[in-house]
């Protein structure tokens, strides 16, 4: 590692020795401040980002991982299916809506296992009465997440890397638009300057006697959706989680809006996905769910995400079956994290040694982040005993 007298960084930084000095003073670093003492690499970085520099100090420090860049034709790249989030008002019942349409869209032999909630799918959707819908006799997948609003979906709108393509928010028609369902509306709109995104609203509970349809489609466009039936562009669906009733409605709109989207995404790419939510299972140790974005995951494939890494041990299924390969836009269950990785960490492949130098890396930061931190606090607080 390069070390770097004080004055000798004065230099670097084209600043003069007592204007540094004076920043180090700042930063309580009195007992370093000489011309010719010798500070560390991190400190020097340190110093010379308050300077509004960020200098490389040696190649260690200043590796990390990155996202493969953008394939150059992303027109002929294969499609992949849309990533639908559930989102809506408490108690609305999007948790409900997920259950049953999954336990009515995955295979009978698999329908017996599932007796848990399970907050990310992507399940194979029949559309159509007949068999013309179905392109090139492909099976149609579409991913769903359940109730954001959780960890990764605040940690990924802070960083502006948004997963999701279409939100279906879920207003229950007999309380109709509540906080949370006009926060909903806000996102997408603000998602939408952003991006592509697209909006389903599913009416919930129509088969209670006290529900009202009519009454919360007015509120809606109170509150600047503009349905399709009051001349808008976003679709409605009366459904019930419950029941069931409109569910195969609601797929097949979401379908729809999936082919005009036409998503697509690498496949032959180092994989690049976001962790949804982590835990520690007893006796799979840290496990996490992971959405796959971009290039195809298997087994065997070291992986980063914040410091956490992993040796892809196992791929499973929502429904716990093992897989060999994930393609982009599937969730999926990874095992073999040494540590537990944050609901919302960017996860990226590459090789064994490059995650081991990036992870060290990323934890020097942390570190250092942290030191930076104890002296800002150190001095404010200093700031103000003497106010
Ligand atoms: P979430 O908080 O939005 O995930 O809501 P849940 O799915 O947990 O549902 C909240 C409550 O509403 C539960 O008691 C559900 O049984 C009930 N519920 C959900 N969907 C329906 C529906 O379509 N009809 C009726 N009658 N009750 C429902
Ligand atoms: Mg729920």
């Amino acid at each position: 590692p390069t070390t770097v007298s004080v004055g000798q960084l004065a230099k670097l930084l084209n600043v003069r020795l007592r204007t540094l000095q004076r920043k180090m003073e700042e930063a309580g670093m009195q007992a370093e401040m000489s011309y010719d003492y010798v500070l560390t690499s991190d400190y020097a970085a340190l110093l010379a980002e308050e300077f509004g520099r960020h200098p490389i100090i040696n190649d260690e420090a200043a590796f990390d991982l990155y996202p493969p860049s953008p394939h150059p034709n992303p027109q002929t790249l294969p499609s992949r299916p849309p990533i639908v989030t559930i989102m809506g008002h408490v108690d609305h019942g999007k948790t409900t809506l997920l259950d049953t349409l999954r336990s009515s869209t995955v295979a009978a032999s698999e329908a017996g296992g599932i007796t848990q909630h399970i907050g990310a799918f992507c399940v194979p959707v029949k559309t159509g009465s007949d068999s013309e819908s179905t392109i090139e006799g492909h099976e149609r997948l579409i991913t769903f997440l359940d109730t954001p609003g959780h960890a990764a979906f605040s940690a990924m709108r802070a960083r502006g890397t948004s997963v999701t393509d279409i939100v279906v928010l879920v207003v229950a028609a007999d309380d109709g638009v509540m906080p949370q369902t006009l926060e909903v509306v806000e996102l997408v709109r603000r998602e939408k300057e952003r991006g592509k995104i697209g909006m389903v609203v599913a009416i919930n509970k129509v088969d209670k006697p006290e529900a009202d349809a009519e009454k919360t489609k007015l509120a809606l466009l109170a509150a600047g959706v503009l349905l399709e039936e009051h001349g808008g562009d976003v679709p409605c669906i009366e459904v019930s989680g419950l029941t069931g009733k409109g569910l195969a409605d609601l797929v097949e709109t979401l379908a729809v809006m999936a082919d005009v989207m036409d998503l697509r995404a690498e496949q032959d790419c180092p994989t690049v996905g976001c962790v949804l939510e982590s835990r520690i299972h007893k006796g799979l140790g840290p496990v996490a769910t992971v959405l796959v974005t971009r290039g195809t995951l298997t087994p065997g494939t070291p992986l980063l995400a914040g410091t956490s890494s992993c040796s892809t041990r196992r791929l499973l299924s929502s429904s716990a079956h093992p897989l060999n390969s994930v393609g982009p836009g599937t969730p999926v269950l990874v095992t073999g994290w040494k540590s537990l990785p944050s609901a919302g960490d960017e996860v990226l492949a590459s090789s064994e040694a490059d995650i081991k130098r990036a992870r060290a890396n990323r934890q020097r930061k942390r570190e250092l982040e942290s030191v930076i931190g104890g002296v800002e606090a150190i001095n404010a607080a200093r700031k103000a005993d003497k106010e």
